[in-house]
Parts: C-alpha cells; sequence; structure tokens
C-alpha cells in the first residue's frame, strides 16, 4: 500500500512530515517517557505545546495584540450558537449573508436566540457565486451586533476575494480556508475555524477574537459556550483536546517551515489554476461557480452526466486519486486541494481528468 491523493473535503491529508514526527513522537513525547495523549494538560510538556501553538499562530497570522487566540471543541458548528450567545448582547439581532449550507447553517443557530437579517444570498442559484449586495443593504453599527460570513463556502467552491460593505463588526467562519491564503485579522471582530480542513485533525476550534468582545453573555448561556471562560483560562478551563492541539502545533511548524502562509497562498494560487484552467479548456468537465469567486480551496466540477460522474469517481479512485465525489446536495465532483494537497496531487488529478476526457469522449 502507498499513501493516496487525498481530496476529502474534511477531515482532510495532513503533511506527510507532519504525520511522520507525529509517529516518532507517539510513544516517548521528549524525555516526558510519555505520549502527548497520556500527558495532564496541566503538565509542563504540554504547556509549552499549547503555549508554542498560541505563539505561532499569532506571528504567522499576523494577530494584532487586541485579540485572544482559544483553542475550543464543538467543531465548526458549536461556533454558530457561539457567536449569538456571546456576540449577539447589545442589540440582539445581525446580519448574516448566505452563501451555502454552512451559512444557513449559521443563520438558522443564530435565530434561536437573537434576530437574524439575511441581506443577501445566492440560493437563487444554488450558491454559485458570492452576492456583493451594497452598503445600503446592511444595516446599520447601532442596529446589529455583527455582521456573519462564511469566508470560503467548503461545498459549493466559492469565496470572498473583496469583503462585504458593512460597518458593523465582521465575523467570519473560516474553517475551509484557515491559513491557505492571507487573512487581515484586524478587518474581524472575530474568525473561527474547524481545524479538519487546513489546520489539523478533528476535535480542536481554533477562535481569534478582538478582546472588548469577550464580555458577558446572553443570560442563560452554558459556561463551556462562554468565550470568557476560555479566554480567561488560556483554553485551559477544562481538559482541551491535547492531542488534536499538539498535531495543530506540527502543522503551523509545517506551515513556517515553508515560508509562512503568504508563500502558501502562491502555491495555493498555482495549484488551483492548474485545475481551472483544464475546466476551462475541457469539452467534458465543467466547474459550477462563477469564475470571479472561485475557491482556491475547494473546486467542484461536473461532466452533466451522473452516470459519468459516478465512473469518473470511481476510476480515480482505483488510480489513487480519491473522495473526488461532491457533495450529496450538489452532486458531481469537487477536488479539496488544501495547503497539505502537494502540487503534484492536483497535476496527478488533471492528467486523469484528461485522459478520462480523452477515453470518454
Ligand atoms: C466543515 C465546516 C463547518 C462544520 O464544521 P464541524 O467541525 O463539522 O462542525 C463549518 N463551516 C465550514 C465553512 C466548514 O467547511
Amino acid at each position: 500500500m502507498s499513501r493516496v491523493y487525498n481530496f476529502s473535503a474534511g477531515p482532510s491529508m495532513l503533511p506527510e512530515e507532519v504525520l511522520k514526527k507525529a509517529q516518532e513522537e507517539m510513544l516517548e513525547y521528549g524525555d516526558a517517557g510519555m505520549s502527548v495523549m497520556e500527558m495532564s494538560h496541566r503538565s509542563k510538556a504540554f504547556d509549552d505545546i499549547i503555549k508554542e501553538a498560541e505563539r505561532l499562530v499569532r506571528e504567522l497570522m499576523n494577530v494584532p495584540d487586541n485579540y485572544k487566540v482559544m483553542f475550543l471543541q464543538g467543531g465548526g458548528s458549536t461556533q454558530f450558537a457561539m457567536v449569538p450567545l456571546n456576540l449577539g448582547v447589545k442589540c440582539r439581532k445581525a446580519d448574516y449573508i448566505i452563501t451555502g449550507q454552512w451559512a444557513k447553517k449559521a443563520a438558522a443557530e443564530a435565530e434561536k436566540f437573537i434576530e437574524v437579517n439575511r441581506v443577501a444570498s445566492s440560493a437563487d442559484k444554488t450558491f454559485s457565486y458570492i452576492p456583493k449586495p451594497d452598503a445600503s443593504a446592511f444595516s446599520s453599527k447601532d442596529e446589529v451586533d455583527y455582521c456573519y460570513i462564511c469566508y470560503n463556502n467548503t461545498i459549493y467552491g466559492t469565496r470572498y476575494t473583496e469583503l462585504p460593505k458593512t460597518e458593523a463588526t465582521l465575523i467570519a467562519d473560516i474553517s475551509s480556508n484557515a491559513m491557505s491564503e492571507v487573512i487581515d485579522v484586524s478587518k474581524f471582530g472575530l474568525l473561527f475555524a474547524g481545524a479538519q480542513k487546513n489546520l489539523g485533525p478533528a476535535g480542536v476550534v481554533l477562535v481569534i477574537a478582538r478582546e472588548d468582545l469577550i464580555g458577558e453573555p446572553l443570560p442563560g448561556t452554558p459556561t463551556m459556550l462562554t468565550y470568557k471562560t476560555h479566554a480567561d483560562a488560556d483554553s485551559l478551563y477544562n481538559t482541551p483536546p491535547t492531542y488534536a492541539i499538539y498535531i495543530f502545533k506540527l502543522v503551523l511548524e509545517w506551515i513556517k517551515s515553508k515560508g509562512g502562509i503568504a508563500e502558501l497562498q502562491k502555491i495555493n494560487e498555482d495549484k488551483a489554476k492548474l485545475l481551472y484552467d483544464y475546466l476551462d479548456s475541457s469539452k467534458l468537465f465543467k466547474g459550477t461557480v462563477a469564475a470571479e469567486d472561485r475557491s482556491l480551496m475547494n473546486v467542484p466540477f461536473v461532466t452533466g452526466d451522473a452516470e459519468l460522474d459516478a465512473k469518473f469517481v470511481k476510476e480515480a479512485a482505483a488510480a489513487g486519486l480519491v473522495n473526488l465525489k461532491g457533495h450529496r446536495t450538489v452532486g458531481g465532483m469537487r477536488a479539496s486541494i488544501y495547503n497539505a494537497m502537494p502540487v503534484e496531487g492536483v497535476k496527478a488529478l488533471v492528467d486523469f481528468m484528461k485522459k478520462f476526457e480523452a477515453e470518454n469522449a
């Protein structure tokens, strides 16, 4: 057996260097005489790991000093509730832009606690573009506590290239594009990302929040769903997902070894271009997304024939290119090409698509 090219949307590929390092340190971490999985979250060895992870997040993302970095649990989906519970406290109202399943779910969850104003939606065209409402469509700063976006839409393959024209505090779900492109943290009140797309294994969620937004939540908010609980305790209020944080730290070291996020962004742009250029020239395959809103991370495409799509997915898997089936709500194919997918993997996919096109013309 050899390792395949895994195009899964998440959990997804991790860099081989990271897996090898974890393997080396599996039985004994440093001189601790035990695995990271077995050590107390209050131990010196683990404290060094979580502090270094935070330091690297701050360095790589250029996080300003007045932001807290937190490592939480419950997946990206728990943030759908934590954001309104903690930030929707003054106006008890927020703007949401609906660009796909994840934004829709976030808005529906928020609506359990606060009033939600859906500023715009791309549901009319199966979320194949990013709506760009003009400034007048948004609520004023005094009317809402925040404006919420899903920065990169994992399922539909769109992303923002320009931030919305809101004057309210901007909140973004960056689960599927965190650290794949340069993001100016200072433009946001809060950013969050489930790790299992670009940052590490499932189980840890990165939250970066401006300090002035971390205060008293809505009455009745559980302790564990309160940002202040975790911010005050440096993510050690209770047992954090220790092993996931350790692997995340190894991924951060890997990103740094590659020259940082700006360097990875260049590689990611090259990778995406290889695939989109081929899709634009192909007579069999076509991309499903408005060209100007194309994601660098998730690339959906179709042949237009469901049977042929299925044949492609099956034959690609046999050739070592796995998890190319599109999301169940979209059909067709989707290639997720996160940071850890090497350019060789994308080249192998394009070569395979060319061969398939020639054979099935
Ligand atoms: C995967 C994903 C989620 C959901 O994450 P979970 O960790 O499964 O809760 C939310 N938002 C985006 C953009 C995602 O890609």
